[in-house]
């Protein structure tokens, strides 16, 4: 590994937008299959991610989520993500999670929420890494269970269930197309009203109407993928004022949606230079062979950025945190004297 790839996988980084279903190990994947008794293609965890679009990579995700059978096994899934994540220097993620096929089978959202919770504090102890969630609504299954959810989550949240305080607020992934956001609306109403924050995935494949409805419609203070955000220069330029956050995927974006042939050709750079805070994020490493300090380095690389641009770019990740004023301060210097600290060491070495 050369110096700069060290440094950067060392620099303290935040991530906004990773599903944790995403960062299953495969080997995982094949051990929980074997202990909830779902069959899967293969047991060779090597071959089980392959996918050539957005849709089939949406049903290799759905068979990962099918292999969580109980809370334990959310427990070792929260755990080991963080773990993993931890290895290429994150320190604090928000992190979805898409219980909706679970809650169809029956599973309770408290035992997802406590499952998830135990293994956020246990990684907490081992490595220091902080993990806070966000509640994904499937869009998939439409929006009747998306506002059940949200409904059971605020709930819980009344009864101080366990783990529920790491809940900040909800999100909508899984298929775009074809999909009115609009149709969430009461959904997030709801989650407005008790206290939870709110995002949308928005644009990864649908145009900037899209992410104005989930800005707009449904009052989502940040925006996830946001790809489409530039075909419209008014919003745009409103995104820029109010510095509402994009959460980018441009690796995965590169990947999964083959959105672009290359990562050059991905607007990460062109969102930035006009000055939207555009964070830089995984989605689901795992799933796409990625890892934080790979996405920093191509990144860096492909749109020929120094050391300070990186550092900017893992400070923006704070910024567009949902931590509290105190704690987004504390992050906010760590990250700066750790990345003033590597710089040095970059000169010298
Ligand atoms: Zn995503």
């Amino acid at each position: 590994m050369t110096a700069i790839t060290e440094a950067l996988r060392r620099l303290p980084k935040v991530e906004l937008h990773c599903h944790v279903e995403g960062t299953m190990r495969p080997s995982t994947v094949v051990e929980l299959a074997s202990k909830n008794e779902i069959e899967l293609p293969t047991s060779d965890p090597t071959q089980l991610y392959r996918y050539t679009s957005l849709d089939t990579f949406l049903e290799i995700f759905w068979l990962v989520q099918s292999v969580l059978g109980d809370g334990d096994d959310w427990a070792r899934l929260a755990y080991e993500s963080a773990v993993d994540g931890a290895e290429h220097g994150l320190v604090y993620r928000e992190s979805f999670f898409t219980p909706a096929r679970h809650l169809d089978a029956g599973q309770d959202l408290g035992d997802i929420v406590a499952g998830l919770a135990e293994g956020c504090v246990a990684a907490e102890e081992a490595t220091g890494v902080r993990i806070m969630l966000i509640a994904d609504i499937d869009r998939a299954y439409g929006p009747g269970p998306g506002l059940e959810m949200v409904q059971r989550l605020v709930e819980l949240r009344r009864a101080n269930a366990p783990g529920t305080d790491r809940v900040l607020g909800i999100g909508l992934d899984s298929t775009e197309l074809g999909v009115d956001p609009t149709d969430f609306a009461p959904a997030f109403e709801l989650a407005g009203r008790s206290g939870l924050r709110r995002t949308s995935h928005q644009g990864e494949v649908t145009p900037p109407t899209t992410i104005r409805a989930g800005v707009d419609v449904l009052g989502c203070e940040r925006i996830d993928h946001g790809l489409s955000l530039l075909d419209d220069p008014e919003l745009t330029q409103r995104f820029v004022d109010e510095r509402i956050p994009l959460t980018v995927c441009p690796n995965s974006n590169i990947r999964i949606a083959n959105a672009y042939p290359r990562l050059e050709l991905h607007p990460y750079a062109r969102m930035r230079e006009l000055g939207l805070l555009a964070t830089l994020n995984t989605d689901d490493p795992a799933l796409t062979d990625l890892d934080l300090t790979y996405e920093y380095r191509s990144v860096m690389d492909a749109f020929g950025y120094t050391w300070d641009d990186m550092v900017t770019i893992a400070l923006d990740g704070v910024e567009g945190s949902w931590l509290d004023p105190t704690d987004a301060g504390a992050l906010r210097a760590r990250i700066t004297a750790d990345a003033d600290q590597l710089a040095s060491s970059l000169a010298t070495g």
